[in-house]
């Protein structure tokens, strides 16, 4: 019979215990972030999806040598070209043909930023990088196809169309004539 009160007793103070919590979170403000109309913000310093502003790489190869996974794939070509300078006023030598970073074997560490003399490879806040395709995740920075276009000499004049023969100027035409 002690047994039979004892339970009675056990249950209703769990249910008591359960309906104080229930009730305390029942009047503090929900924390539950409704993503995605609402975002996180990162902290300062936050390591997430990598960056690199090509326009300032000069093709070093530390960022490369620093990483631990070796996850970052560069390769550079020796050229005479003028290639100009960095916006730090580097002088840039080498064409970088190809600058790819492997976020999913990549660990955020960082490391690779530090040594980069042109700070073009950063770190950035942005964690909204999931992919459904794991090959999505090597990142191409490189634009080898600028140098060619660079090195290309400029059209001379004659070869230069008028304004008034392009296509969009034609169809102008066509249309104003009907
Ligand atoms: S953050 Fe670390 S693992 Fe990722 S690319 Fe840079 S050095 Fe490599
Ligand atoms: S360290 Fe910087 S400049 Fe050098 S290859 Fe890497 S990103 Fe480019």
């Amino acid at each position: 019979m002690s047994r039979y009160f004892a339970n009675i007793y056990q249950s209703l103070s769990s249910i008591w215990v359960g309906m104080n919590i229930t009730l305390k979170h029942l009047f503090t403000p929900a924390i539950t972030l409704q993503y995605p109309e609402e975002r996180w913000e990162m902290p300062e310093r936050a390591r997430n999806q990598l960056f690199n502003d090509i326009d300032d790489c000069i093709g070093c190869d530390q960022c490369a040598r620093a990483c631990p996974v070796d996850c970052i794939y560069i390769e550079t070509e020796k050229t005479d070209d003028d290639l100009g300078l960095t916006s730090k006023g580097t002088k840039k030598c080498l064409k970088v043909l190809r600058f790819d970073i492997d976020m999913s074997l990549c660990c955020y560490c960082g490391l690779c930023t530090y040594p980069c003399p042109t700070e073009c490879l950063v770190m950035t806040p942005n964690y909204e990088s999931s992919v459904y395709d794991r090959t999505d995740l090597l990142y191409k920075y490189a634009k080898p196809w600028e140098y060619d276009q660079k090195s290309e000499p400029a059209p001379e004049s004659d070869d230069v169309p008028d304004a008034e023969d392009t296509p969009d100027e034609e169809a102008k035409e066509a249309a104003s004539a009907d």
